[in-house]
């Protein structure tokens, strides 16, 4: 269902020059290729899995080396969509669109265009929403030639800047993972090292430091990690903020940052942080699960933004509210995913994969 509050959009000029092709992928609900040689268009949308609602998920630009490259990037990020969607309960599923070029010099308004063009050929069954490369405006040029675009600004109706929302989920997170450490989920007198201050980890140093624990930041921000200093934060080397002996360490900048190298000098009790893609390969999680750090996965912790996103998609459109109550459910999530865990012997990232699956396949047996 698409929100009740979007204007049906104006009209873009018809392009006779955007090709579409069927790209068959197995496990996947639709790959498409779309290439405009007018505007320099060449994208992919995956839509992986709808069987919960159609699929939400963020539109790239990246500079790939090749297609090859862009798909498994786009197919990878699709079913990532699909897993988060299911485990926070948005009621959608998972899809994703990469652009290839580099948003240095390819970006145009008919690009755009022919970009929503792409995404109204697939009438409803993929939504799109900013990522990596793209911003507000640029989705505001697709509006004209597709509705299936969500987190518009508030004005456009939309649900506005996802960032502040994950923050307080992924605070809500970190929570519930030093009760599940420590016994107790009161950030006072502990120690957090956040690794990246910006949309995210800004406001999640903020509140931490509101609720009485000691934070320390880095960032190659200086000015953000100075805002921080100014409000009682310790600003640490970037060298040194994974190494640092502290309670949790909350990775909010890049993904990939736990891998063999990091995970065997991480200092930290417990990880739980915004990042996406965290975990450089998925045996990660039991190298951090064999060295007794507890983790927060991070598809689930950082399901404030879409859950957020997706009120846009209920009956009577946006509700602030509504998406705070829903993001207050992060915490029962992950403890959900940390029982797993235990009982089933296994590190809580492969306890949320195995989540998704089932909360996807139940549904799959609903509609049987
Ligand atoms: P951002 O770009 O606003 O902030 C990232 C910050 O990290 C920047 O200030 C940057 O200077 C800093 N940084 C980059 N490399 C660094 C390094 N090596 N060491 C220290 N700092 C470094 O991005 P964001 O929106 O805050 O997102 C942060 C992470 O959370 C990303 O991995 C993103 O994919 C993920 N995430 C964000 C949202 C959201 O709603 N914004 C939702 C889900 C997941």
């Amino acid at each position: 269902m698409l929100p009740p509050n979007w204007r049906s959009p104006a009209p873009g000029p018809v392009s006779d020059t955007l090709q579409i092709t069927e790209i068959p992928v197995e496990g996947y609900e639709r790959v498409v290729r779309g290439v405009d040689p007018s505007c320099g268009l060449h994208a992919l949308i995956a839509v992986h899995d709808t069987t919960l609602g159609p699929a939400l998920g963020g539109l790239r630009m990246w500079n790939y080396a090749s297609e090859d490259e862009a798909q498994f990037d786009v197919l990878r990020l699709a079913k990532g969509m699909s897993y988060k969607s299911a485990v926070a309960h948005t009621g959608l599923g998972g899809g994703k669109a990469v652009m290839i070029g580099d948003p240095k010099t390819i970006k145009s308004e008919a690009l755009y265009l022919s970009m929503g063009r792409l995404v109204d050929s697939l009438g409803g069954l993929y939504t799109t929403a900013e990522d990596v490369n793209t911003s507000i405006g640029d989705l505001e040029i697709i509006r004209r030639a597709t509705k299936y675009v969500t987190g518009l600004s508030r004005e456009s109706g939309g649900s506005g800047n996802p960032s502040p929302y994950t923050a307080y989920g992924v605070f809500l997170g970190v929570r519930a993972a030093l009760g599940q450490a420590f016994g107790d989920d009161s950030p006072k007198g502990r120690t957090i090292a956040v690794q990246g201050v910006g949309a995210v980890g800004g406001p999640l140093a903020k509140r931490l430091l509101d609720a009485g624990a000691t934070v320390y930041v880095t960032d190659r921000n200086e000015q953000r990690v100075a805002d921080l200093v100014a409000q009682g934060a310790k600003a640490v080397p970037e060298a040194e903020i994974m190494g640092m002996k502290c309670d949790l360490y909350a990775p909010c900048a890049l993904g990939g940052i736990l891998n063999d190298d990091t995970i065997p000098k991480l200092g930290a009790k417990v990880v739980a942080g915004a990042a996406n893609n965290v975990l450089l390969k998925p045996e990660h999680g039991k190298m951090l699960a064999d060295r007794g750090i507890l983790y927060a996965p991070d598809y689930v912790i950082n399901a404030g933004g879409i859950i957020n996103v997706s009120v846009e998609f209920h009956e009577g459109g946006y509700d602030e509210q509504v998406a705070l109550s829903k993001i207050e459910r992060i915490p029962q999530a992950l403890k959900e995913l940390w029982t797993i865990a235990k009982e089933e012997k296994i590190p809580p990232s492969d306890a949320a994969d195995r989540l998704a699956r089932r909360i996807i396949a139940e549904g799959k047996a609903q509609k049987a």
